[in-house]
């Protein structure tokens, strides 16, 4: 039987990092970060100089990539192939060319199998599942589905305040919204499983609330639907 999930899909920079391992360390529940995943397999191809818009490369390739999460939400981890990618999968070449290697069919095709073994395998805690097509292709039987959405221009400050304390280099807000847009519309426009709202997800618009107002939030539709 499948552990109980809880599946978040929204927008980059709609705070769903942050919100989800605040709910799963809350609630003692695991915690995938799927978008961890597309950033390690992505990280994987720059590494071996394959040309991410070669779709047919990316895609053989893709089968020898071996990725492992660490569900832990106070310590999620990933690694390719045993090496710990949890820093590099950050970085900004990766994040310019992550859109073009998750729209590869065979690489969902891979992932999402992962993402439903992690699943499968999460125990009697549950677990918390964050990406683009978690409520509608991943887990379309999810018993929460959320879709966290925020203002464009409120996404970006938040990335852009993350990114410079990561790395201790002053981020643009302006290069970081165009950025985070241009993402976005290939994310949703894409042919495989595209960023879409799941029919029966319950949109949480995080523009106004601060990170514990929406965990509460999230907490208390996980507790309403396990009937606690
Ligand atoms: O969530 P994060 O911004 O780290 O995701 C990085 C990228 O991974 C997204 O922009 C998207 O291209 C891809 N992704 C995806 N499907 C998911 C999660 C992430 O295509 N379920």
């Amino acid at each position: 039987m499948s552990a109980f999930a809880v599946a978040v899909d929204g927008p980059a920079g709609s705070g769903k990092s942050s919100v989800c391992r605040g709910v799963a360390s809350e609630l003692g529940m695991r915690y995938l970060d799927t978008g961890a995943m597309y950033r390690a397999i992505t990280w994987a191809m720059l590494d071996a100089d394959i040309d991410v818009e070669d779709a047919e490369s990316i895609a053989a390739a893709a089968q020898s990539v071996q990725i492992t999460s660490g569900t832990d939400p106070h310590k999620p981890t990933i690694s390719v192939n045993g090496q710990d990618v949890s820093e590099p999968i950050r970085s900004a070449d990766v994040t310019g060319a992550v859109s073009a290697v998750s729209a590869v069919p065979a690489v969902r095709q891979l992932l999402v199998e992962l993402q439903r073994d992690e699943v499968a395998h999460a125990g009697a805690s549950g677990i918390v599942v964050e990406g683009r097509d978690i409520g509608t292709v991943v887990l379309p039987d999810a018993p929460v589905k959320i879709f966290l959405t925020a203002d464009p221009a409120v996404r970006a400050l938040r990335r852009a305040k993350e990114d410079s304390e990561r790395t201790n280099v002053h981020v643009s807000v302006a290069d970081t919204e165009a950025a985070l847009i241009a993402r976005d519309e290939k994310d949703s426009t894409r042919a495989s499983s595209p960023l879409t709202q799941a029919q029966d997800a319950i949109v949480v618009d995080t523009t106004e609330l601060n990170l514990q107002q929406v965990i509460a939030e999230v907490v208390s539709q996980i507790k309403a639907a396990r009937g606690a």
